[in-house]
């Protein structure tokens, strides 16, 4: 097995592989527009779609600091699928029927991004192949059935409940006791969808301005270092670099997430390994793992490292730590001991937005036309999505096209949350808390006993989750 010298950063491996799209031009001056779009991520680049093709007369504008895609969107594990951050939380304080729609939402939007690409022409290397989250120990089996037992009281009638010998089948992970297969899920390409969904926003009319960070958002204004965006509606869709902007420091946590891609595998590994359904593919652990088969033939596996930079700091262009790459590799080979000599390609991170809730929102607020959507901790792809169909439909509602939708009255809209602590508590809180998951995830594995270890459900607890 021949193996390669690790590249580390360069946004992503996604891109390394697909390259970096053409740079588009900066803001040129002041202007003005019906809608501003703050942020060219999945949630800026799908409410300009889904806007436009509502009133195509609209005139909007993107304005993204980097390019398209630069963000978690071009760096995830490519893991469409239903879930969203705050479910649970919604059924606590609204009940289970709202709760229950915004599931029904979620399911739906994983087909409908698979529609859209496939009507938009927009190839992402998507294979539904859905979900399968698998147990390790005997507590994480026990989180398992908790888990599966709970996604079949939100509807999810066509979930399995699989035993060894049937994840084995499926996925030949070393030490899986069990698992729980969704078929809401699907394998995608996170730069080839940034890519195609920026090009076919832009075909539709839409104008996009790259290199053009916004400094502060305002009523009416969205504010560049090249001059001023004047529009009635001013969308903030920043997910993890929120606290870069005026005002929003302790808004939304930058929390960061870090992969690895292994070299191709050969053939005779992926014999061994089976995963001939490209599912994506999870554990139950509280520092959870993720990872999908790739279309050419790699493992992409990501992971919680080192969980955030002191003071909101944001990574440079997807660089991660080498400890972090190690402990991926560790995870990496415990799921399959026959790529202990794999090469690893490519490893990278990247941000989320993590609310101090926990809980992701999408809000429109009707009197500044101020809206932003995000929050999505680990859980954006399809989010992002549900996000831009609602924030279109809070808008046409306010401009009065259009009243309550189905959309606009799900739970997580207007989701109101308190602001995370100053420093050094932000930081002392997140890095104790993944102290806590870290040891209880070692706990679990070495005690062999079928509960969650009592630190891990301190911690849940203090972080409101
Ligand atoms: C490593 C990693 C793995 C992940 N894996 C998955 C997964 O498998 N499945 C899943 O569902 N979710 C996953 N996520 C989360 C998911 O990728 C995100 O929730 C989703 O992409 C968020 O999209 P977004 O458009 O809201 O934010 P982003 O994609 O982060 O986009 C925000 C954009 O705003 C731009 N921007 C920021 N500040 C400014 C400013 N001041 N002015 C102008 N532009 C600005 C940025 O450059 C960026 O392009 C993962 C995230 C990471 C980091």
């Amino acid at each position: 097995m021949s193996t390669t010298a690790t590249v580390n950063g360069g946004i992503s491996f996604w891109y390394a592989q697909e390259g970096t799209p053409a740079p588009r031009e900066p803001l040129p001056g002041d202007t003005t527009a019906d809608v501003c779009i703050v942020g060219g991520g999945y949630t800026g680049l799908w409410t300009a779609y889904y806007l436009k093709k509502a009133v195509p007369f609209l005139n909007i504008t993107v304005l993204e600091a980097k390019f398209c895609g630069y963000g978690a969107s071009g760096r995830n594990g490519g893991w469409l699928y239903n879930g969203i951050a705050g479910r649970d939380r919604h059924a606590r304080v609204h009940g289970h029927e709202p709760a229950a729609r915004l599931q029904q939402a979620m399911n739906h939007t994983v087909t409908e991004v698979i529609d859209v690409c496939a009507t938009e022409g927009i190839d992402a290397d998507i294979h539904r192949g859905g979900v399968l989250e698998v147990a390790l120990t005997p507590a994480q089996l026990t989180r398992l059935k908790e888990f599966h037992a709970r996604e079949l009281a939100f509807g999810e009638k066509e979930r399995e409940l699989l035993g060894a010998r049937e994840t084995a089948e499926r996925i030949r992970v070393f030490g899986a006791v069990g698992s729980s297969w969704t078929p809401h899920g699907a394998r995608l390409h996170p730069a080839k969808l940034a890519k195609g969904l920026a090009a076919a926003v832009e075909a539709l009319g839409v104008t996009i301005h790259e290199s053009t960070p916004v400094t502060e958002i305002k009523p009416k204004h969205a504010v560049t270092p090249y001059g001023t965006v004047r529009a009635p509606y001013v969308l903030r869709c920043t997910e993890g670099f929120t606290a870069s902007l005026t005002g929003q420091r302790r808004t939304w946590l930058p929390m960061n997430s870090s992969m690895i891609a292994t070299d191709p595998l050969p053939d005779a590994l992926w014999d061994e390994i089976g995963w001939t359904g490209l599912e994506t593919l999870g554990d139950m652990a509280h520092a959870y793992m993720y990872a999908q088969r790739t279309a050419d033939g790699r493992i992409a596996l990501g992971g919680r490292g080192v969980p955030y930079r002191y003071g909101s700091k944001t990574d440079n262009d997807g660089r991660t730590q080498e400890k972090t790459i190690d402990a991926l590799r560790d995870i990496l080979t415990t799921l399959f001991p026959q790529l202990a000599g794999i090469g690893i390609a490519h490893a990278w991170s990247g941000v989320l937005g993590v609310p101090r809730d926990w809980c992701a929102t999408v809000t429109l607020d009707r009197s500044t036309g101020l809206g932003w959507a995000g929050g999505y901790v680990g859980s954006g792809v399809a989010t992002a999505n549900l996000a831009a169909r609602t924030l279109r439909d809070l808008i046409q509602q306010d401009s009065g096209q259009g009243g309550p939708t189905d959309l606009t009255t799900l739970p997580w809209v207007d989701h109101k949350v308190r602001k995370w602590e100053p420093e050094p508590l932000r930081w002392l809180g997140v890095q104790a808390m993944y102290a806590a998951y870290r040891t209880a995830d070692r706990q679990e594995s070495t005690t062999h006993t079928p509960t969650t270890a009592p630190l891990a459900r301190l911690a849940d607890h203090l972080n409101g989750r």
